[in-house]
């Protein structure tokens, strides 16, 4: 099966099983487990940020992340293809009595002028403005990438206006690449940043929430009530720490996968429209008269696996488990559907 998912699906090598293996640990709900705190602190140093948290979920860290910044009836300004908003079902009225405003940014990516703009005056009938959140990479924008000034931008705007600001950074280091900036000068950006270990970077579970030591003592207590601070996790944490030793570089293998599908996708008749593909995602629209089930259904029945992105819509990620030749023989399937 060539899975072409999500970046989700990949399974630990045997080198970061063995990690996990012999992984040291310890209770984390009492701090003591070492390898949970190596990945803690190795993170936020990366980031530069003071202290981390991990978490069993990158929704689980950016929701924290929502409740920690804002207090009830405050609202926060996002693109409108978030995941906080999209496949977050809702958390951030349920968890933190908040709500959305929605920016319709260019595929996913906002700017500081249209953020600013969007920001409501003080009164009593109004929302209260109070926290940004930038997804980097835009994974329904088609796996965009925030270029270094527009976040420097929002940065002294959220500065200029009082507005704290978090990044969903569940795919930071296929933006790190693309834009050839470090985690560090983007860290230094933010309030906070999620981090996902289980998307392109290959661990089984977990993310980050990297912040303030102040801002990371208040998520303590909200990953707690959430029924989120797990005891020997250190063998999860283990995984995390081998993926930033061996499996970062190797994420532009995966861009290079996803131009090369793209590049394929152009010549297709049945192709309608392909999104600018910068990192490991490639979302491209049918034309009329070819629906999603039809070629998704083709496509599995020649052991490739893709998800619906809409009804004309569909999204292909690249990730460590999709090697050249998996990533040439889906090329040639593509090229043999007939509708
Ligand atoms: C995957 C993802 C998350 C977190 O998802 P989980 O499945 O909860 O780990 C958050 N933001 C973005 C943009 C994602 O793609």
């Amino acid at each position: 099966m060539i899975n072409l998912l999500s970046d989700t699906v990949t399974k630990p090598t045997p080198g970061m099983l063995q990690a996990m293996m012999q992984a040291e640990v310890g209770d984390d709900v009492f701090k003591e487990d070492p390898t949970v705190r190596a990945l803690e602190e190795r993170s936020a140093a990366l980031f530069a940020q003071e202290a981390g948290l991990f978490c069993p979920s990158g929704t689980m860290a950016n929701q924290i992340a929502l409740k920690v910044h804002t207090r009830p009836l405050e609202e926060v300004l996002c693109d409108e293809t978030s995941h906080i908003y999209q496949y977050e079902v809702a958390g951030y009225a349920f968890h933190s009595g908040i709500g959305l405003q929605l920016l319709s940014g260019k595929n996913g990516i906002i700017q500081a002028g249209q953020i600013e703009a969007a920001i409501r005056p003080q009164q009593d009938w109004l929302p209260k403005s109070t926290l940004v959140v930038l997804e980097n990479t835009a994974n329904k924008g088609g796996g965009t990438v925030y270029p270094l000034n527009e976040i420097e931008a929002i940065r002294a705007m959220c500065l200029r206006r009082k507005l704290a600001l978090h990044m969903d950074g569940a795919r930071i280091f296929n933006a790190c690449l693309y834009a050839g900036y470090s985690p560090e000068h983007i860290g230094r950006q933010l309030d906070s940043i999620s981090v996902c270990f289980s998307k392109g970077l290959g661990a089984p579970v977990g993310s980050v929430l990297l912040g303030s030591r102040d801002f990371i003592a208040e998520a303590r207590r909200v990953r707690k009530v959430m029924g989120g601070g797990m005891r020997q996790a250190g063998y999860l944490a283990a995984a995390g720490l081998y993926a930033l030793d061996h499996q970062v570089e190797r994420l532009a293998e995966d861009h290079v996968h996803a131009r090369m599908l793209a590049e394929a996708l152009a010549q297709l008749d049945y192709v309608a429209a392909i999104r600018p593909v910068q990192t490991n995602i490639v979302i491209f629209d049918l034309i009329e008269g070819v629906s999603t089930a039809q070629l998704l259904a083709f496509l599995e029945k020649n052991s490739v696996k893709a998800s619906a992105f809409g009804p004309q819509t569909i999204r292909f990620v690249t990730h460590l488990d999709v090697d050249r030749v998996m990533i040439e023989t889906a090329m040639q399937v593509l090229g043999r559907f007939r509708p």
